[in-house]
């Protein structure tokens, strides 16, 4: 029988699983797609690096990271920013990689997904595959967002599942812009655009040359609603030269949960989490009890918190 399973190979499940692994808890990492890292995505264009989904500078603020960062052998590739933050020279892949080698050893089930999760006689819990196979483990880390875990915990707690059927999602599409200059490029958003952030990095080791830009914008967009050509409107909108040296387009149809916003969010959340048999842990940033968009050092610290709650649970 497995100890643990971990449900989910994005930050959060991988935080857990190496924190279990550290422990020498024996566990075993469950992921859908063919890669690991979830939505943490890093794209290179033509020598500059841009984030998919969460941007440069919301990994943490200085001080705060640095001794889990050296702890993964990375140190060297974080960076701090103009505006005061950590980040990372290759991306924030970097972490998703690291993670990744530290937890080499242990199985890994890659492109299966999980379908529902439910109880054997004797306490076990059972892990029953999209594919027909069927596991046990004797405690679970949920890893994965509202979206998908409202069907795993149907039939094992069906109030969690009524609860994360109410999730509804913000969509962004992040456009991203490289200049091979430091000069000159606006940044104020213009009022009634939908334009909700922008970050800019210059000269950093996330363009080829000294004097370069990374930009990173988000829109409030969906795929079906993006105009022909997104790169070339936002260089209109904001006043940047028209032909960027590189860009990058990606489409998030669920990107932050819509409850954030919602006073009773934290709340649900409890709820939520009290609603959890003994031995499973829920973790992924659909869960967290703010209304303020969290940084990457919270999404670790959440995949280490469920794993020693489970610790705890397994003793
Ligand atoms: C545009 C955008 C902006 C964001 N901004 C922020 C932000 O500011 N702050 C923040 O904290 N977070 C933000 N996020 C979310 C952020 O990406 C996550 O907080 C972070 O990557 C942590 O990942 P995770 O492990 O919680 O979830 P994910 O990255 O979603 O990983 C979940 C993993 O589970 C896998 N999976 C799903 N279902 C199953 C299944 N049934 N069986 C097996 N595997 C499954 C998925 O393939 C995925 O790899 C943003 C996301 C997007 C898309």
């Amino acid at each position: 029988m497995r100890d643990v399973v971990v449900v989910g190979g994005g930050l959060c499940g991988l935080a857990a699983a190496y924190e279990l692994h550290k422990n020498h808890i024996p566990t075993t990492l469950i992921e859908v797609k063919p890669e690991l890292g979830g939505s943490l995505q890093t794209k290179t264009v033509n020598g500059f690096i841009f984030d998919g989904a969460m941007m440069a500078h919301d990994i943490a603020e200085p001080g705060r990271f640095e001794a889990y960062l050296a702890e993964l052998g990375i140190m060297d590739h974080a960076f701090v920013t103009d505006e005061g933050r950590l980040a990372f020279d290759a991306g924030n892949r970097v972490l998703i990689d690291a993670l990744a080698r530290r937890i080499e050893s242990i199985p890994r089930m890659m492109r299966m997904a999980v379908s529902t999760l439910g109880r054997f006689d004797d306490g076990r819990f059972s892990i029953c595959m999209e594919n027909g196979m069927l596991l046990d483990a004797r405690a679970l880390v949920v890893a994965i967002p509202a979206l998908y875990a409202e069907r795993v915990f149907y039939t094992l707690t069906p109030e969690i599942s009524y609860r994360l059927l109410d999730y509804r999602y913000d969509t962004i599409t992040r456009v991203s812009v490289g200049y091979r200059t430091s000069d000159g490029l606006p940044l104020v958003i213009p009022p009634d655009t939908p334009l909700t952030e922008i970050q800019c990095l210059t000269g950093t080791p996330r363009t080829p040359s000294k004097n370069g830009t990374v930009i990173q914008a988000a829109l409030r967009f969906a795929a079906h609603d993006l105009p022909d050509d997104p790169v070339g409107e936002l260089a209109a909108l904001m006043g940047w030269p028209p032909n960027p040296d590189a860009d990058h387009i990606a489409t998030w149809p669920h990107s932050d949960p819509a409850q954030w916003r919602q006073s009773d969010h934290p709340r649900t959340v409890a709820h939520i989490q009290s609603l959890l048999p003994a031995g499973v842990a829920l973790a992924n940033s659909d869960y967290v009890p703010t209304s303020a968009p969290p940084h990457l050092d919270e999404r670790v610290q959440q995949g280490i918190d469920a794993a020693r709650r489970i610790i705890a649970h397994i003793g």
